[in-house]
């Protein structure tokens, strides 16, 4: 017969007076290591949705879908997620934390700076992995020559409070400064199919179009 070292009785007599070593959890909460990285979450007031965490997230963990205003088909996109699709003429930005490594290049690179944020959140388990998004979304705003996509509204009026009077230089800035007008959302009434002229510089344009209507007013070209 094996008798019990003199260590492991000491250690049985500890637990039995102080409670065991591991923690309750789940039942009790177990708080993370303040320096710990957990599931990456948006702060819906500080997000302008402009996209720029997706560019460098290293897992591809953020998607962003646009849709195109209302009237005009959305391209390229799959019967059956037209359902989960943004409202027309948004921009959504999704976070798949399933996918994410918690390396925290969305935080550190995010345009406002606290868009996004690594919460101290660990226990993620889920049923379905579709769950596991954390979402913002944002209307898009388009140039009114091409119809390309510009900016989120959220995006030009962050833009607008941090230049002050500079926004003057700009007339997709200055425009959006003046959101009591709705330019923006309507913009000015325009014929279709009219070339690029004068009237359209206090126009919310593209940089393309913007540039293309500089040279030609500059330049002639
Ligand atoms: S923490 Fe890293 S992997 Fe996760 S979403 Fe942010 S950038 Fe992507
Ligand atoms: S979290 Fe930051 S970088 Fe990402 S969409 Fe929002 S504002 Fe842009």
């Amino acid at each position: 017969m094996k008798y019990p070292k003199l260590r492991e009785l000491k250690e049985a007599f500890t637990a039995l007076v102080k409670g065991p070593y591991t923690t309750k959890f789940p039942k009790v909460p177990s708080p993370a290591a303040p320096a710990y990285r957990g599931k990456p979450e948006f702060n819906l007031e500080e997000c302008v949705v402009c996209g720029a965490c997706a560019n460098v997230c290293p897992a591809e963990a953020i998607e962003v879908i646009e849709t195109p205003p209302q009237g005009k088909e959305a391209s390229g996109v799959e019967k059956e997620t037209e359902s989960e699709l943004p409202p027309p003429g948004s921009r959504r930005v999704i976070l798949h934390y399933d996918n994410c490594i918690f390396c925290g290049q969305c935080e550190v690179h995010c345009l406002t700076e606290k868009g996004v944020h690594l919460t101290q959140k660990y226990d993620l388990a889920v049923l379905d992995r579709k769950e596991c998004i954390e979402k913002v979304e944002d209307k898009l705003v388009f140039c009114e020559h091409c119809g390309a996509a510009i900016a989120t509204q959220k995006h030009l009026h962050w833009l607008v409070e941090r230049l002050g009077p500079q926004v003057f230089s700009n007339p997709n800035l200055f425009l959006a400064s003046h959101e009591e007008i709705k330019l923006m959302e309507k913009g000015l009434p325009r014929e279709k199919g009219l070339p690029l002229g004068r009237f359209d510089h206090l126009r919310i344009l593209c940089p393309k179009c913007r540039k293309q209507l500089t040279l030609k007013e500059e330049w002639g070209y």
